[in-house]
């Protein structure tokens, strides 16, 4: 997949809750992009919404110009990691890894070939006989990842990936993450409160405030920005 294209986007929820408002955005392959904004400003309404586990209330959402069809969402092409993504507990490493590719159907050799692949990635290897409760919290979200990335998927999008992730291993996952970035070529989004988040694994920054866009900046451009609400989300680390 080339480009993603949201045109005045609005999500209504019940009826009575505006979440998103005319949201217009193109998203583009190899230009990692972040969305930031503070608590409630509907980064997460966003995130599902590109990763069509939600439906919008007007506009239109199109992937390479095109009304995304059933078949390419069931092609287990679009990997998105919500908030509160777990493993199983009653799997192993292994076993929560292979979970993508065993539902498609994949040879048990060719499973293993790539479960092997993905784990020597993300640098898991020695913890696949275990269960998530016997890793550390890092290390499964190494998991979490790690089971992400075995679909090789066309879309990527993470909802706050690092919480609850502490100092030095959220560094370790961001650095794992960014240089797998340098040569994935298809389109990631990273929902985020952290601008440093933002820095190292995105070209381009969504800036979001009470369902509206405020402004779209590359990297280059975000320190630059007069726009108070910007200088606070690029200043404060928002909650
Ligand atoms: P963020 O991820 O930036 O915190 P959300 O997208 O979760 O923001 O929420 C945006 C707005 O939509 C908030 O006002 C929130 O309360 C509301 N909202 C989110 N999900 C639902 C839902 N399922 N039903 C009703 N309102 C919702
Ligand atoms: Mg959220």
């Amino acid at each position: 997949m080339k480009t993603i294209k949201l045109t005045n986007v609005t999500k209504i929820y019940h009826n009575e809750i505006v979440a998103l408002k005319n949201i217009n955005l193109t998203i583009n392959n190899k230009e990692p992009i972040a969305i930031i904004g503070p608590s409630g400003s509907g980064k997460t309404t966003l995130a599902k919404i590109i990763a069509q586990v939600l439906d919008y209330t007007e506009g239109t959402l199109l992937f390479d110009d095109e009304l995304p069809n059933q078949d390419y969402l069931k092609s287990g092409k679009i990997a998105y990691i919500d908030e509160s993504a777990r493993l199983f507990p009653h799997l192993t490493i292994f076993d929560n890894i292979a979970y993508p590719l065993k539902l498609q159907g994949i040879s048990f050799k060719e499973i293993n070939r790539r479960v092997l692949e993905v784990a020597s990635l993300f640098d898991i290897s020695i913890l696949l006989t275990r269960k998530p409760k016997q890793i550390s919290k890092g290390q499964q979200q190494l998991a979490i990842l790690a089971k992400m990335w075995i679909k090789y998927p066309s879309l990527i999008v993470l909802d706050e990936p690092f919480q609850g992730i502490d100092g030095k291993k959220k560094a370790d996952v961001k650095k794992l993450l960014s240089k797998l970035l340098d040569t994935y070529s298809g389109i990631f989004v990273i929902v985020t409160h952290d601008i440093n988040d933002a820095l190292m694994l995105s070209k381009k920054i969504v800036f979001l405030n009470d369902g509206a866009i405020i402004d779209i900046l590359k990297i280059e451009e975000i320190f630059k920005s007069t726009n108070p609400e910007i200088k606070k989300l690029v200043l404060g680390d928002v909650k």
